[in-house]
């Protein structure tokens, strides 16, 4: 995990609230000084402020304004409706974009990314009240300077996630805050206030009523954190059993002792954790394992473990649950057959290296090998070694396919549909068949790839 962002805080920390300058960009500064000109108050506000005091680089700068929408428009030049209704407006300055939205409160939050109904207001300090928490609930401008109203400031001293107000008639207004507050929680390393993370775990349920593209955001901010391991707490504030029940299940299935320290799902976290911080392979991890309690099955005789099958099982568990949270196909591609080829050890070598291109592809097969390595820290440190030498074996005999150019796909073999046509066979699925078993052999022994060859044998 990395340095907690409060100790780095606790270092960059000299001066009082009251004094603290931030740097902001100088296009934030601009369009800050447009509105003072103007007679209207401006500033930063929220993550930005919050990352910048953290001396993290802040992802994008959200500005807050007194002024209305359309008075925000006539200020500059090139602006775009973003969220015209709730207040945002975009400005852009050169190549880059700015949020500009209007000070508001907020009405209930329906399913999506908006409230259902917002009211402007003048008033800095009420919309600061409607935001999540105190680190995410400050405003920053050279003029206020820092604008901190609900102890935003020593929350990100001592690292803790603390809702605005009554944890439970925030999470009320909008249930997402209940799983934010565990996203937060992964990607800066902090503790959760005892009297938030009690309200997490009373209104866990009421996650139900989320939209499943808010719930796949925030659970991949979380995932792609430092902290993925934050995972494990999902699960025991009850969040996993109302948005993925499938890991409760993993946390509740033990595995043969002879290769395992863990049940799946504390095997998971650790697979989890030892994939690079990408989406698609921090998912992949997570789900990697998910068809086994459906293939568990216990040896009668030996008393061991198996989970047989549990590949294609939990690749197609797997693109249910990612459809169920509206993935992109690409991403569900990927997750789902790397899921179904993770059980691979390539006994027959090259033949099953060949045979696993044709399936995945060449640009996947690292990240196989990636999801390999990684499901082999999770698992008694003694088959560690063994294990990363067979993917080091493997990763080696696939370079040499790779460079030889052996042919492992239907449209690199030597003989086409056309050839069989014009040898005489109708088309239909029996020539299907028979290219079938030409790319077998050829999958077996490169060199057979070889037109006259394989009419001679199979036509
Ligand atoms: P990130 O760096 O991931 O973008 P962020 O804090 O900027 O983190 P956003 O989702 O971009 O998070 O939201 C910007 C700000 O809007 C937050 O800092 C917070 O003040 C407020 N906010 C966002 N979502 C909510 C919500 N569901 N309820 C209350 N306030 C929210
Ligand atoms: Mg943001």
């Amino acid at each position: 995990m990395c340095a907690s962002a409060a100790d780095a805080l606790r270092r960059n920390w000299s001066t009082g609230v009251r004094h603290i300058k931030i740097r902001i960009p100088d296009n934030v500064r601009k369009i800050i000084a447009a509105f003072e000109g103007a007679g209207y108050e401006a500033c930063a506000v929220g993550g930005c402020v919050r990352d910048a005091l953290l001396g993290r680089e802040p992802q994008d700068w959200d500005i807050a304004t007194s002024a209305r929408p359309e008075e925000t428009k006539a200020l500059f030049r090139r602006t775009v409706d973003t969220g015209i209704k709730h207040g945002t407006v975009t400005v852009l300055l050169g190549s880059d974009a700015y949020e500009v939205t209007t000070y508001r409160v907020d009405g209930a939050y329906e399913d999506g990314r908006h409230p259902k109904s917002v009211t402007f207001t003048p008033s800095l300090r009420e919309d600061l009240a409607r935001r999540d928490f105190t680190i995410n609930a400050m405003a920053y401008s050279d003029s206020l300077g820092l604008v901190d109203l609900f102890g935003g400031m020593d929350d990100l001293r001592a690292g803790v996630i603390r809702c605005v107000g009554v944890p439970e008639e925030r999470f009320g207004e909008d249930a997402l805050r209940i799983l934010r507050a565990l996203r937060f929680s992964a990607q800066l390393g902090f503790t959760i206030d005892p009297a938030t993370e009690a309200a997490v775990v009373r209104l866990a349920p009421t996650l139900e009523k989320i939209s499943a593209e808010r719930i796949r955001e925030e659970m991949t901010k979380l995932l792609v954190s430092d902290d993925p391991g934050k995972v494990r707490k999902l699960y025991e504030t009850g969040i996993t059993r109302v948005i993925l029940p499938e890991f409760d299940v993993l946390m509740e299935t033990e595995q043969d002792g002879r290769y395992h320290l863990f049940n799946v799902g504390e095997h998971t976290i650790r697979v989890i954790e030892h994939v690079s911080a990408d989406p698609v392979m921090r998912w992949t991890a997570l789900l990697h394992d998910i068809g086994k309690p459906r293939s568990r099955q216990i040896d009668e005789v030996k008393g061991r473990i198996h989970f047989k099958g549990h590949g294609p099982a939990g690749a197609k568990l797997a693109e249910e649950i990612l459809r169920r949270l509206k993935f992109d196909n690409a991403t569900i591609e990927t997750a789902v057959k790397l899921i179904r080829w993770h059980v691979m050890r390539f006994e027959r070598g090259e033949y099953d290296i060949r045979w696993c291109l044709n399936e995945i592809g060449p640009e996947r097969f690292p990240l196989l090998m990636e999801l390999q390595r990684a499901d082999a820290y999770g698992k008694k440190p003694e088959t560690l070694s063994d294990s990363l030498a067979r993917c080091d074996r493997v990763e080696r005999m696939c370079d040499e396919i790779l460079a030889r150019g052996d042919c492992f796909r239907m449209s690199d073999l030597a003989v086409k549909g056309a050839d069989l046509i014009e040898a005489g066979m109708a088309p239909g699925p029996e020539m299907g068949e028979i290219l079938g078993r030409m790319l077998e052999d050829v999958l077996n022994e490169p060199s057979h790839n070889d037109k006259e060859y394989l009419m001679r044998i199979y036509t």
